[in-house]
């Protein structure tokens, strides 16, 4: 099944069942400045959620572009290191708005993945959070699910809340065996982080309204919110261990290849951290975030000199990145006509980008060469960190990456002294006075530090799952 299939799929499925299909949102989530960047299907339908805005369907579905690349959810740093996160992904995902509950939900989700996705039980894997009696009996009892393929998490991963207050509730997940020859162990074990189980899809069941003394009592209209990731959805059904190996993720590292001037090599991760962040920067800057130095466009920012940095490790010393927009048209122009439309003025924004950080990313390149050659021990100093930054615009994260890589560590408490003394020198300067939640400090920790401050004090920082 093509990727584009998987999706039409799932929207059908439900639209059959009474659901409304809602076209996705864009990335930047509306009237809502606490918010980084939309990160799950849900977003566009907080407010509905909360009982604060009706709308005349009580089912929706969804496949909702996100993007994980900073706030409460940042993926950025596991991209090219695992093979199932990316910064920018398709959500599929069902909601109920105070409709039906735990038994449909469940019902559904199995007979998807079962009926017309084909999987087979034996490769499923299902968790409940540890007292949620009635989905475990919905799973075991009414589905039928094999105990030896079930579990009961403790913990935030199976229970989702709004904040300290508000609506919350447990969810349940399904998880993808990729087999015994596969390393890794089941869900809440230790050796759980191997590749062998997979989640694919979360349900979270809005059950509960938590009260400030820490007491829940019942939600009047328990409500359902659900979210699978599409590429991991399509990995599984092409019979891939990684979302790198799809139809799409290989068209776009073999365009990588191309643009950089190298032999296609699919487990070459600099190609795959450049086919990824090729989808999360053109569809920001679609979207209407453009590169800065503050705010979400320094997160873009971030993510085009991440790339950059990776094709200049592949060897390339010309701007090569721009020119991934057309493969990606050609991946994704029919879903989503904006791109396609936009893809000249995505190109050139790159490009300017390119030729703008290419004036210094030899130049810190050698700097940082002959930083790991003096190491002194298996430590960045704090003080290279920021010369990078300040002089060469290496985001701090940017150097941390490279030093990952060498498997060297960073003095990021020390970079932190540096920044603070500069911003020091500012305020004596007079030059302050900048809001601190923009991130107009340009450097990774405040720029999230900031986002998440904001969303701890608003109210939604926990919409969001875990
Ligand atoms: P994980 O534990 O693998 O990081 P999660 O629990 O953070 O995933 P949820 O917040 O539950 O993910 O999001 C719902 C679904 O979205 C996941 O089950 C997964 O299929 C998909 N998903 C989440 N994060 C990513 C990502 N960075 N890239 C691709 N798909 C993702
Ligand atoms: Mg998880
Ligand atoms: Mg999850
Ligand atoms: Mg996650």
């Amino acid at each position: 099944m093509r990727s584009a299939d998987i999706r039409q799929t799932f929207l059908d499925f439900f639209a059959e069942r009474g659901h409304q299909v809602v076209p996705s949102s864009p990335l930047v989530p509306e009237n809502d400045p606490t918010l980084l960047f939309v990160n799950a299907g849900m977003v566009q339908f907080k407010e509905t959620f909360l009982g604060h805005e009706k709308r005349d369907y009580h089912r929706a579905v969804s496949s909702q572009r996100c993007v994980r690349a900073g706030g409460k959810h940042n993926d950025l740093e596991n991209v090219g290191y695992t093979a199932r996160h990316h910064t920018f992904f398709e959500m599929l995902g069902n909601f109920s708005f105070g409709d039906y509950f735990k038994r449909d939900a469940i019902r559904y989700a199995w007979d998807l993945l079962t009926g017309p996705y084909g999987l087979s039980p034996e490769r499923l894997w299902v968790t409940v959070y540890v007292d949620d009696d009635e989905a475990a009996r919905i799973w075991l009892d009414e589905i039928g699910v094999d105990p030896a393929r079930f579990s009961r998490i403790d913990g935030d991963d199976n229970f989702w809340s709004m904040g300290d207050t508000g609506p919350c509730g447990p969810c349940s997940e399904i998880f993808y065996d990729h087999g015994p020859e596969v390393p890794g162990g089941p869900p809440g074990t230790p050796e759980e982080d191997g590749d062998r189980y997979v989640e694919i899809w979360n349900l979270v069941f809005m059950q509960y309204d938590r009260q400030a003394d820490g007491t829940m009592s019942e939600l009047p209209h328990p409500s359902v919110d659900t979210g699978m990731g599409l590429e991991r959805l399509a990995a599984v059904l092409q019979g891939n261990q990684s979302n790198y190996d799809i139809d799409l993720f290989r068209h776009l590292m073999e365009a990588a290849a191309l643009a950089a001037g190298v032999d296609f090599d699919r487990d070459n991760s600099h190609l795959k951290v450049i086919a990824d962040h090729i989808r999360s920067v053109a569809f920001l800057i679609v979207d209407g975030v453009l590169p800065s130095n503050e705010g979400r466009g320094y997160v873009l920012r971030r993510i085009i000199r991440r790339a950059i940095r990776h094709g200049f490790q592949l060897g390339t010393r010309e701007p090569f990145f721009h020119r991934m927009v057309q493969p990606l048209v050609e991946e994704m122009g029919e879903a989503y006509p904006e791109l396609a439309e936009q893809a000249d003025r995505v190109a050139r924004i790159l490009e300017k980008e390119e030729q703008r950080f290419a004036e210094t990313l030899d130049a810190g390149m050698k700097h940082l060469e002959e930083a790991f050659a003096n190491l002194q021990d298996d430590q960045l100093d704090g003080g290279v960190i920021f010369r990078l930054y300040d002089t060469y615009g290496f985001p701090a994260d940017l150097t941390a990456d490279i030093a990952r890589e060498r498997g060297v560590g960073v003095d990021m408490a020390g970079f932190e002294q540096h920044m603070e003394a500069q911003r020091e020198r500012a305020r004596a300067a007079g030059q302050f006075g900048v809001d601190y939640h923009a991130g107009i400090h340009t450097d990774a920790e405040t720029e999230f530090l900031g986002y998440d401050a904001l969303e701890a004090e608003g109210t939604v920082v926990a919409l969001f799952r875990g």
